[in-house]
């Protein structure tokens, strides 16, 4: 007998991945729970049957996600996570040992006790002393807080069921105004290729743009996502993720990365002419 996970990036396109075994499956108040076990990709969770991470890959969302913001504002001292209950976030932040406080607002506690127990390839940072997680929404969260981060990961679902309001013009509001002046805002960004994930990128960017003086995609190549084409939103008071990057300062902090290294960074930004047109129709 087999065992498939298959999810639907589109009414016509199926993805699917062998499993070995199901090692977790639950519903949670926000969401159903899955981690399967896999040859080609290792241990993997879904929410809702939609891919999060594989231990295969999921370096190379991590490590983007966290050292290009990073890589722009070294002196970067508190941190707030918003989703993010993998740990995967908050294990590439820890090891910068500037970083003071690291804030994890993630809606769902049971998304963490599963990942502290199956998947502690991401979640076994949780326990530094610098992190404090809070069970809350990330759109309530952030209302009452002004000129409090230096940095702020959004690391949410898809802007449907709990993530939606991750998504949304009010939230990209506040985030402004919970960072502190030099503060960036970076965040998962939907892919460019298929048209629906595409028209929620769009609509994404228009909101940041509304909302940071500075709003920059990049992309990253992660093979069990949706087309394997992903974004990631770059937005700011005032630091530019090129003109304001320093390579060489990043590259004595010394740290070992898989995916991310200095000239990825730079190379990240440009984009093809397709998605560039897709952001500048919003813009
Ligand atoms: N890297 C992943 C991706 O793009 O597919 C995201 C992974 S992470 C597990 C996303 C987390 O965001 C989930 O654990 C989910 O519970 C959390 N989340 C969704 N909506 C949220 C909200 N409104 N506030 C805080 N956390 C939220």
């Amino acid at each position: 007998m087999e065992l498939w996970f298959t999810e639907k990036h589109t009414e016509n396109v199926l993805f699917s991945i062998k499993v070995d075994k199901q090692l977790y499956s639950g519903q949670s108040d926000f969401q159903r729970i899955d981690v399967f076990e896999s040859k080609e990709f290792g241990r993997f969770l879904t929410l809702d049957g939609f891919m999060m991470l594989t231990e295969k890959d999921e370096f190379i969302y991590h490590e983007m996600i966290v050292h290009v913001p990073m890589a722009v504002y070294p002196d970067a001292k508190k941190v707030l996570v918003i989703g993010g209950g993998d740990g995967g976030a908050v294990r590439e932040l820890v090891r910068y040992s500037t970083i003071e406080q690291i804030d994890l607002v993630e809606i769902d506690k049971q998304v963490v006790d599963v990942c502290k127990k199956f998947l502690p390839q991401t979640a076994a940072r949780l326990e530094d002393p610098r992190v404090s997680i809070f069970y809350e929404d990330g759109l309530r969260f952030i209302r009452s807080r002004e000129n409090e981060y230096d940095l702020i990961i959004v690391d949410s679902t898809d802007p449907f069921g709990p993530g939606e309001g991750l998504f949304t013009r009010e939230f990209y509001g506040n985030c402004f105004k919970a960072l502190t002046d030099t503060g960036i805002m970076v965040n998962q960004h939907e892919s460019p290729f298929y048209p629906v994930d595409a028209v929620a990128m769009q609509r994404a960017h228009k909101r940041v743009t509304a909302s940071f003086p500075i709003s920059r995609v990049y992309q990253a190549h992660i093979p069990t996502y949706p087309s394997g084409h992903w974004l990631f939103g770059f937005a700011s008071k005032k630091l530019h993720p090129i003109t304001d990057f320093d390579p060489e300062a990043w590259e004595k902090l010394k740290l070992k990365t898989d995916y991310y290294n200095t000239k990825i960074h730079i190379g990240a930004f440009a984009l093809p002419t397709y998605v560039r047109k897709m952001l500048e129709d919003v813009e």
